[in-house]
Parts: C-alpha cells; structure tokens; sequence
C-alpha cells in the first residue's frame, strides 16, 4: 500500500501508463517527486509481483537503463522509465561506476559500501576528492523500443566523515563544494532541482510529454 502510494499519481490526464523499472524505494520517491508536476500515471514494477529482476550487466549507466526500460516493457506492455545510476570518483578512475550499488558485495548495503569508498580513498587529500554523480534515463514503448535517452551529472567531492541524514546511497559523503553541504544536510527540495536525476529529467520531461501524448 505504500509502494503503491508513493509511485501511483492518480488523476492524471493522460491514458498512457508509466511503469518505472527499479525497486529502489529512495529512488523511486525522487522520480515520483520529479515526475509529479506532469501528472503522468505511474506505477513501480514492485505493483507487479512476477515481474523478476533485470540483471544489470552492461557496461555502461546507458546500456543498463535501455535494459531495465527494454525488458519491462516486454513483459508488461506498457511504456516503461529505466534508471540507472552511480558514483564516479576521479582518483579511482571512475569506481564504483556501473558497480555504486554492489561495491561491496551483494545485496546492497549502502553502509558497506561508503566504508568501502572510504578505504579506497585513505590518504587522498582534499582537492584530490573529485567525483561526479551520473544519472541516465531510458524511455521503452509497449514494444519494447527505446524511444528516448538522457544523461545528467552534477560534481562533488568526497569528504572524510558523513553529514545530514537525507538521501540514501553515498549522499552524506557527497559535498557540494558551492553550498557547503553534502547531498545528506540538502533538503529534498534543492536535491530535486541540483542532481544529476534532476539534470536528467530536466532534460526528459519535456519529450516525454510530448511522446505521451501522441499515444
Ligand atoms: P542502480 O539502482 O543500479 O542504478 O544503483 C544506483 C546506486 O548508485 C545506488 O545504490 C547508490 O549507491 C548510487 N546512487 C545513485 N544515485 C544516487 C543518489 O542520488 N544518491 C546516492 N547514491 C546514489
């Protein structure tokens, strides 16, 4: 029922459905909040029990999100938003990368995985700690066709010791330099219109719109 209430938007215009492809709970509130003032109705693939994992095997944000999106959609029919995203620290060549969920193993633990981030980073000093979050978006149709595909970033740096509680994932190591906050002390607010899901969105919704509405 919560699932349900936080990725259902109801009364919505159009007749197009929006499943999105990801059973990330954080996730999927950040998508409902950015996906609400278009009043699309949506659903989270958690409504539709048989539906089975996608296995994120590709190697890049990209191809992961077009399989998430493509292999939903081919089992329900219907259009379909796949995310896929993650950390990139420069010293570390770009790690976690396409690996940010399961850095440390599987299943997730968003803990183990900023213990291990921080190991990795022991002795780097400050202006070494540079680091990106990627965000990439594919839309499916009910064919299974990707029709659309966006990308956002937004840099950071990663600091030491964790601040704020918001967010999930990396973002209490995740400093803004400009705001002198990381990701876990900005209100929701700011994270919705700063991250790189926003830029990403930012540069969906408008397509999307429109591709909903020829259909
Ligand atoms: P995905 O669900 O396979 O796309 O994995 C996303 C992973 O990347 C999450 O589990 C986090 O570790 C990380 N990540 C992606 N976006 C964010 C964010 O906005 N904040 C914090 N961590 C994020």
């Amino acid at each position: 029922m919560v699932q349900h209430t936080l990725c259902t938007i109801m009364n919505a215009p159009s007749e197009s459905l929006l499943v999105l492809a990801s059973r990330n709970r954080k996730k999927l509130v950040e998508i409902s909040e950015l996906l609400a003032p278009h009043h699309i109705p949506v659903k989270c693939v958690a409504d539709f029990p048989d539906v089975p994992d996608v296995v994120e095997d590709g190697e890049t944000f990209e191809e992961n999100a077009a399989k998430k999106a493509r292999e939903t959609a081919l089992r329900l029919h219907t259009w379909t938003l796949g995310e896929d995203s993650g950390l990139r620290v420069d010293a570390l060549g770009g790690a976690p990368g396409v690996y940010s969920a399961r850095y440390a193993g599987e299943p997730s633990d968003d803990e183990k995985n900023n213990a291990k981030l921080l190991q990795a980073l022991a002795g780097v000093a400050d202006e070494k700690r540079g680091a990106g979050y990627i965000c990439c978006v594919a839309i499916a149709d009910p064919t299974g066709a990707i029709r659309l595909s966006v990308s956002g970033t937004c840099r950071g740096r990663i600091l030491h010791e964790p601040k704020g509680t918001n967010g999930f994932g990396y973002d209490p190591y995740f400093l803004i330099p400009e705001l002198h906050q990381t990701f876990g002390e900005l209100s929701p607010a700011v994270k919705r219109h700063l991250s790189h899901r926003a830029r990403a969105f930012e540069r969906l919704l408008p397509k999307l719109v429109c591709l909903l509405s020829e259909h």
